[in-house]
């Protein structure tokens, strides 16, 4: 016998040859006079076939006493069968029960019944066994791989800062605060001030992914109280070499999930499309013309300065209908750290949208420290807590640039999906901490 292989490895062209494998039992089908046990790996399906009157009546009365999702190995001989995924199956010769599963099941693997996205994240484990469930995690793999070859390529240096911070990023009260010996700490919402200061620690260009934590009481689709982050800053560049970073970024990310993930493509039942760059750059003051000039009865007027609300949003989107970007927002509506423009009043910063929301926010950063201590000042926030980050301004910090990416957000885009929650294995959210 040959080692265990994955279903995906087998093909009808091995006809004849004796294969292994190991996997749950998905679905048995007994239609009388021939029966079916249908094992299920990673890779896919497998058709096990038990022509009753041929195989041997042990083995058939041990296949009928399996319960469904039970880790099996299935010992046989392969078969061409045109009917049969892949196109083969399996006459078994042997079958073992490596561990039997309960029942009844917290939830159907078959995608016969359906259930509510809370029931299937109290029993993710199950649920993720689901083909089309699995396949998200797949291209999820696959993002974060393309991730990392394209800012290794881009000479970017993988950088780990801490997540137990003493002050805010931006200020502001969306932190969690934990008990950290006798002081009080918080979990980081952001690696900025960090990235930050590498710069000043001449590693020129810097890549992060890990988790942010935000504790904004958040209830929407978009929102996770711990996302992901995809995070660089570069020095000696200038916002608009960014952007072009992370617009080639976006599209590397859609072919390779196009041409690497084709199996998990179809077991979505989607295809994507590659976004084409450049994307278009609007200002923040022509968004807010276009939307001021809308008779829309959701999108009220706005001043200049206000931030842009989810309904603006949308209806920029459905103007744009592809990526874009919204650049050069008004100074006071972007964080301290960013580089206003000869125009104290407009920054030199951007947005990446995508026609349903919000991807990425980056920035031209302040490098001179009496500015920027200026700037904390003048967004109510106290310079002496920052002190740690200012001091790398003092002793030679080079202009700089960077953004930061919302993985998830990248991935329920792309994948065309309704709920964030979707693509994170166990989700955080304000009703949620477990599993
Ligand atoms: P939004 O306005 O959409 O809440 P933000 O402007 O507060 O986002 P940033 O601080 O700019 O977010 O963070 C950079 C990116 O990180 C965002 O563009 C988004 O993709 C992602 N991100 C931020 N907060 C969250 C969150 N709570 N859940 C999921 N992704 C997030
Ligand atoms: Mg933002």
């Amino acid at each position: 016998m040959q080692e265990r292989r994955f279903t995906g490895e087998i093909n009808p062209s091995m006809t004849g040859e004796k294969a292994t494998l190991k996997g749950w039992v998905h679905e048995i089908r007994d239609l009388g006079g021939i029966m079916f046990l249908i094992l299920r790996d990673r890779e896919g399906f497998a058709q096990i076939t038990f022509p009753k009157k041929k195989i041997d009546p042990d083995l058939l009365e041990v296949a009928k006493r399996i319960s469904r999702e039970s880790v099996i190995t299935v010992k046989g001989t392969i078969q061409e069968d045109k009917r049969a995924p892949n196109g083969y199956e399996i006459i078994p010769e042997g079958i073992t029960v490596l561990n039997p599963a309960n029942s009844p099941l917290p939830l159907d693997t078959t995608g016969k019944v359906g259930a509510e996205l809370d029931t299937r994240l109290d029993s993710r484990f199950m649920d993720i066994r689901r083909p089309e469930v699995l396949a998200i995690f797949r291209i999820r793999d696959k993002v974060l791989t393309t991730t990392r070859n394209f800012l290794n390529e881009h000479g970017f240096i993988e950088i780990n800062t801490p997540k137990i911070v003493a002050t805010a990023t931006e200020g502001g009260t969306a932190l969690f605060p934990i008990t950290y010996f006798n002081r009080e700490a918080f979990l980081s919402q952001s690696p900025q001030l960090f990235k930050q200061i590498m710069m000043g620690a001449g590693l020129d260009r810097v890549w992060e992914i890990a988790p942010i934590f935000r504790a904004e009481e958040h209830d929407t689709t978009r929102h996770l109280n711990e996302a992901t982050s995809i995070d660089i800053e570069a020095s000696f560049v200038d916002y608009e070499d960014v952007m072009v970073l992370l617009e080639d970024l976006i599209a590397t990310l859609y072919t390779s999930v196009k041409e690497g993930c084709e199996k998990s493509l179809s077991d979505l039942g989607i295809d994507i499309e590659v976004p084409k760059t450049p994307f278009k750059r609007i200002t923040y003051t022509e968004a807010i013309d276009h939307l001021n000039g809308m008779d829309d009865p959701e999108i009220s007027e706005i001043v200049w300065g206000d931030d842009l609300s989810a309904a603006c949003e949308h209806e920029l989107g459905r103007l744009i209908g592809e990526h874009y970007f919204i650049i050069d927002w008004p100074t006071g509506s972007k964080p301290y750290y960013t580089r206003p423009s000869r125009n104290p009043e407009i920054s030199l910063s951007f947005d990446l949208m995508h026609p349903r929301m919000e991807l990425a926010s980056g920035s031209q950063r302040i490098h001179e420290v009496d500015l920027l201590t200026s700037r904390i000042d003048a967004m109510g926030l106290n310079p002496d807590s920052f002190e740690f980050y200012l001091r790398a301004f003092r002793f030679g910090m080079p202009p700089h640039a960077g953004w930061g990416l919302g993985l998830e957000r990248v991935l329920m885009t792309m994948l065309a999906l309704e709920n964030i929650r979707e693509v994170v294995l166990f989700p955080r959210d304000m009703k949620r901490v477990s599993p």
